[in-house]
């Protein structure tokens, strides 16, 4: 048995993915994805796989949506590039900003600015931040607040924002100096993994508002620029906020005049079940960061969304401070500028949250059904976005050792049976595209229960 929980004998891709995130190898026989079809993909073999994680949480419209192939194509074939610095533009990133200012309904918004990816879009949001408060004459509020286990990118900047996660996987700070020292943590929101006895959910959001009080008091409330958080927590293995955190927390940055970011990377075009995560937690942002579903991602692209007021003062010409110089040759690119267009029509014509409304009970409700498990800890989710936790004895303390690698065993289990789900450690985590069929659901529960079920016996043995 302990030979077998050596990890002997398990085979699957995700046994290595977590170690060379991003890498080619050849050496390491990645699994290689040569077509999308709708929530499918299949390997260079012509091995069909759902693909219950829509890419990494992003392919919203699934693999081959016409309509985005057209929008690229027209594109590239009436002007493929022009850039967005000085005052010049293209016409499908100056309506991308403008329908973008239009669906964010959560507060009003001022400005769009546009990067290729989450973490340039969570980069920007310090620049600007710094700058914004440089306008002001407070150049000494610079520090921010993320949160542990949170996940908002792998630049310098946005790596250090990002919190540790947990011990089997490779540590987001250790080696690379990180995070950066204007970058503060505070408790991760997991009330299953982290309250006191007794404590109730909105006992739990109470103590985790107040620790984060205590911090911003202790560092100096003139020290602190802004706070950032994902509505839903992904990477970090899906902790959704427990009942009055956001509500809490707001009162607090609110009162010590702090900034709160949305990174709204993985939540927004529909994923809770809500147009943004922000409309799920009533959450009234001054600056967010989306990518991924922006564009299904068809293309590279991400942005910056800033309240009326930080706009103000970046147009300002009256600061002192010149000109916000910030951009990137691709900011606006007008190709993925108009698959983003396209993917945000597609998802109003097909009233997409309503369709993530109607299908997330059948998904969230058949995966639940396995809670009973004696190797799950936890099964967490809201909408089309789900994780699972393995533990032992159903408890939050009883982690099985790292060695025997039972999510990888899982996810290895789900990749023989044809599906693609997202291993970390002991956290599985799903996120399938937002057009997944009731079918196609029954399909991915099945898988999962059979992947489960040889995870169950392999931990017995
Ligand atoms: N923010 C969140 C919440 C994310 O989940 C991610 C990526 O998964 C990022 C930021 C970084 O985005 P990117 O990988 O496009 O740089």
């Amino acid at each position: 048995a302990t030979e077998l929980k050596d990890r002997k004998g398990f085979k699957g891709h995700d046994m290595l993915a977590p170690f060379t995130p991003g890498w080619q190898t050849t050496d390491l026989h990645p699994l290689v994805i040569a077509k999308s079809e709708g929530c499918y993909v299949y390997d260079s073999n012509g091995k069909k796989y759902l693909d219950a994680l829509a890419g990494l949480w992003c392919t919203a419209l699934g693999g081959n949506e016409p309509r985005l192939v057209a929008a690229a194509t027209a594109q590239l074939n009436t002007l493929p590039f022009y850039h967005s610095f000085w005052n010049r533009t293209t016409k499908p990133s100056l309506d991308l900003a403008k329908e973008l200012l239009e669906i964010f309904t959560a507060r009003k918004m001022g400005k769009v600015f546009f990067t290729n990816s989450g973490s340039e879009a969570n980069d920007s949001q310090v620049k600007l931040v710094w700058y914004y408060n440089n306008a002001l004459g407070r150049p000494n509020k610079k520090k921010f607040i993320a949160r542990s286990k949170s996940y908002h990118g792998s630049t310098l900047i946005s790596a250090s924002l990002s919190g540790q996660f947990s011990y089997s996987l490779p540590a987001l700070h250790q080696k690379f100096d990180l995070p950066a020292p204007f970058v503060l943590h505070t408790d991760c929101p997991h009330y299953w993994r982290f309250h006191l006895p007794g404590e109730t959910e909105e006992d739990f959001s109470t103590r985790l508002a107040t620790n984060l009080e205590n911090l911003i008091l202790k560092e100096g409330p003139d020290t602190i620029a802004a706070f950032i958080a994902e509505p839903v927590m992904g990477a970090g293995g899906v902790i959704l906020p427990p009942a009055t955190y956001f509500d809490k927390v707001q009162v607090i940055l609110k009162k010590y005049d702090i900034l709160f970011i949305a990174d709204e990377v993985i939540c927004a075009f529909g994923r809770l079940g809500t147009m943004f995560g922000c409309d799920k937690y009533n959450i009234k942002p001054d600056l967010v960061s989306i990518a991924k579903a922006l564009s299904s991602a068809y293309m590279p692209i991400g942005a910056v969304l800033a309240s009326p007021e930080i706009s103000e003062v970046i147009y300002s010409q009256s600061n002192q401070l010149g000109t916000f110089s910030h951009g990137f040759t691709y900011s606006g690119h007008p190709v993925s500028c108009a698959v983003a267009l396209e993917a945000l029509k597609i998802y109003k014509e097909r009233n997409i949250v309503e369709q993530v409304q109607s299908i997330c009970p059948r998904f969230q409700d058949g995966i639940k059904a396995f809670s009973g498990s004696p190797i799950i800890g936890e099964i967490r989710g809201i909408g089309l976005i789900l994780g699972t936790e393995f533990t032992d004895n159903k408890s939050p303390n009883d982690l099985f050792p790292p060695e025997w690698g039972v999510g990888a065993y899982f996810g290895a289990q789900c990749e023989k049976h044809g599906m693609l789900v997202r291993v970390a450690g002991d956290n599985i985590m799903m996120s399938p595209p937002f057009i997944i069929s009731p079918e196609e659901v029954d399909q991915l529960i099945s898988i999962y229960g059979a992947a489960l079920k040889a995870t169950e016996e392999r931990v017995k043995e």
